[in-house]
């Protein structure tokens, strides 16, 4: 018999081919990007009774075949993300967090912290209100930079090493902040609030500071800088991306 063995990870895609089968994409913690193939998932919904919906954390059983995928035997459902009919704005959102997922995780690659990303950025998902989703959208942006160690210090000052703690100007992206002290005239300061948001989020990812982000003026700022650090590790034309820009085009 084929080897089996047992995977836990989160569905990120799921790609229909053939009559009935599927190939379902996860995100593991400690295996990376694992692609499988469900067969018949299309054609029955009990073969996979744990289910294999998108979002969803699965713990699965594959078996290692002659062909080029593994094949799914048996699944059983973690944590099950985004399933209770979900508003659109919500959808698209993890979608977005599905597809830069999908840009950051490779074959065999072990990465806790993209893992834990993915997971605290659906589960805030499903949280939000999609008439407001300019600040979880940020949120989610520094996590992902963050995860992949690509987010500038934003504790410290770039110029002097002193904290940012009383706010900031971010004029470069890739170089961080440069604090109250030491920032040139003229420069759009970033309140202390948003800094002390940003920096507390990239701490403790599991709690995404989306309160205390919505209560800050100046996001733009934060929007631009982490909108061109993305631009460096993510294509700039994610299919969610698009969705997300028409849904907040009348959005403040
Ligand atoms: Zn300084």
């Amino acid at each position: 018999m084929p080897p089996r063995t047992r995977l836990d990870g989160i569905v990120i895609r799921q790609q229909p081919i053939a009559e009935a089968d599927v190939i379902v994409s996860l995100v593991s913690p400690h295996e990376g990007r694992v692609d499988v193939l469900a067969r018949g998932a299309r054609k029955s919904t009990k073969r996979f009774a744990g289910g294999i919906a998108l979002f969803s954390e699965l713990s699965a059983v594959i078996e290692q075949g002659r062909g080029h995928l593994p094949t799914l035997v048996e699944s059983s459902l973690g944590a099950a993300f985004l399933q209770m009919t979900p508003q659109y704005g919500q959808l698209a959102l993890a979608s977005y967090v599905a597809e830069l997922a999908a840009c950051a995780s490779q074959p065999s690659h072990a990465d806790p912290g993209l893992y834990a990303w993915l997971r605290a950025s659906l589960a805030l998902c499903e949280t939000v209100n999609e008439q407001q989703l300019r600040t979880p959208r940020l949120a989610i942006e520094v996590g992902f930079l963050q995860a992949l160690g690509v987010c500038p210090d934003l504790q410290t000052c770039g110029e002097c090493g002193q904290d940012t703690g009383a706010g900031g100007t971010w004029q470069d992206a890739d170089a961080g902040l440069v604090c109250t002290r030491c920032l040139r005239a003229g420069s759009e300061t970033l309140s202390p609030a948003l800094v002390r948001a940003l920096v507390l989020w990239t701490l403790s990812p599991a709690e995404p500071p989306v309160d205390a982000l919505a209560a800050s003026a100046a996001l733009h700022v934060a929007e631009k800088r982490v909108a061109s650090l993305l631009g460096h590790v993510a294509p700039p034309t994610l299919r969610s991306a698009v969705a997300l820009r028409d849904l907040q085009r009348f959005q403040v």
